[in-house]
């Protein structure tokens, strides 16, 4: 974007980046940060081009609404980072890359149901953290979330820092290490801050943040084991005291209104009369280069020629006149992209498996189509998680159900359960794939819906 490839110097961190080529069991990983999931056609077109050149083709969206290409070739990983960085994908600096983890509903600024348009802040905050080198010193992992209210939204996943507009949008609620409360019995929010103060809110937080954790804290939850958040919170109020914080009996009793996540499938409403957004999923994660490069024609052709990637591994496309709405489904389900939640693969999540990951110790995609070819189309299956390991890597939260691989094609089956730590209880080891689709097809109390 505004640094050549010379001043681009990732520092060392585990995880992939634009800048920072990871290796993996299939090649090297590029991992590309979308702002808020946005993507333009020119720039789907550009990673797809490169993905194609540099890689094998092969690509993911994350559970983060980014983006990686995996597989790449040995040798062209600078060709690669050349190409994405001519296509305005790089940070504002090179520093910046690794901090860009700002999560939003992907339906931001259109959904019907949003109690603020969070794009503009988001714009201002990202900005910040990719411009300004202090903010550098965060982890990778380091995420925040700003959320609108909106219907669309991913609420599972816990943010470091979460904000989350209140009713009127004069103010945000926010916590710390988890996600808006949603039940009763949820963690309260923290906090809230006049919606004029919510940027001074963030940076304030973060530099608490960099200046009480020590270097082996890298993430909230890790230093809300010795500083608790009321402690936090006196410390913030005693840094600023211009912040207008408010605690009070009716931000403890405040829940975050339901979010409808199924409402990324499909043709869904928008807040602009007679348009509408499109939605659908990409099958286990993964896309071809083929697949990016016709959303981006697709996106053309029906709608502003903007993607928006979800945290649900999918894309959902904006602005489409309500008279195409129909005819770009199809086209996206044509594309082998998943538009109805009733098939058994648009509640399945696997992570790489065998073939890309040397922690695997099974081939999880290979198993999840397998396990989707076994499992009633239509049926009312909760989502199930396949994960090669302990890590999770394709999940951020606990699916209500989890196969963990115990072997090639063998699996522990477990059950979420807020006792639990973990994936939850174990309800069945050593299972084979047709064994795991007959326990998770069949109607049992152990099973809730
Ligand atoms: S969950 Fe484990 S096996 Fe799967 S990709 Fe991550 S590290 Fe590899």
């Amino acid at each position: 974007m505004n640094h050549s490839l010379d001043a681009a110097v990732p520092r060392p961190s585990a995880c992939p980046g634009l800048l920072r080529i990871v290796a993996a069991r299939d090649g090297g990983i590029c991992r590309i940060k979308l702002p808020g999931g946005r993507l333009d056609a020119a720039q789907a077109r550009a990673i797809a081009a490169a993905a194609t050149a540099c890689a094998g083709g092969v690509l993911e969206a994350t559970n983060r609404a980014n983006l990686q290409i995996r597989g790449v070739l040995p040798g062209r990983e600078a060709e690669l980072i050349e190409r994405l960085l001519a296509a305005g994908l790089g940070a504002a600096s090179a520093g910046g890359d690794d901090v860009r983890n700002l999560m939003l509903s992907p339906a931001a600024g259109h959904d019907p149901q949003a109690l603020a348009d969070t794009r503009p802040l988001a714009a201002a905050l990202l900005a910040r953290l990719e411009g300004e080198p202090r903010w550098h010193a965060l982890s990778p992992k380091f995420a925040v979330q700003l959320d609108g209210g909106e219907a669309l939204a991913m609420l599972d996943h816990p943010h470091d820092l979460w904000l989350a507009a209140l009713p009127g949008a004069l103010a945000y609620a926010f916590g710390l290490a988890g996600c808006p409360p949603q039940q009763p019995g949820d963690a309260p929010a923290l906090a809230a801050v006049p919606a004029a103060q919510a940027a001074e809110l963030v940076f304030a937080m973060l530099e608490l943040f960099l200046d009480c954790a020590t270097p082996e804290q890298t993430r909230m939850r890790q230093l809300l084991e010795t500083l608790p958040a009321a402690g936090l919170l006196a410390r913030l109020r005693e840094r600023h005291p211009q912040l207008e914080l408010r605690q009070d009996a009716a931000l403890a009793a405040w829940r975050r209104a339901p979010a409808a996540p199924l409402l990324r499938f499909g043709v869904q409403a928008q807040c602009e009369a007679g348009l509408r957004q499109v939605g659908a999923q990409a099958v286990l994660g993964r896309l071809d280069a083929a697949q990016l490069a016709a959303l981006a024609g697709l996106s053309e052709r029906h709608g502003d020629a903007t993607l928006r990637l979800t945290p649900w591994q999918g894309v959902l496309l904006p602005n489409v006149p309500a008279d195409a709405a129909a005819a770009l489904a199809a086209d996206l389900q044509n594309l082998g992209l998943l538009t109805d939640p009733a098939a058994p693969l648009a509640r399945l999540v696997a992570c790489t498996g065998q073939s890309g990951c040397a922690r695997a110790l099974a081939e999880t995609k290979a198993d999840a189509r397998a396990l989707a070819e076994l499992l009633p189309a239509g049926a009312e299956l909760p989502a199930v998680h396949l994960s090669g390991c302990p890590r999770s890597c394709a999940s951020a939260q606990v699916a209500p159900y989890t196969l963990l691989a115990t072997a090639p094609g063998r699996y522990r089956l477990l059950a979420r359960d807020p006792g639990v730590a973990g994936f939850g209880r174990e309800l069945a080891d050593h299972l084979t794939i047709e064994q795991a689709a007959a326990r998770l097809a069949a109607p049992c109390p152990e099973f809730p819906a």
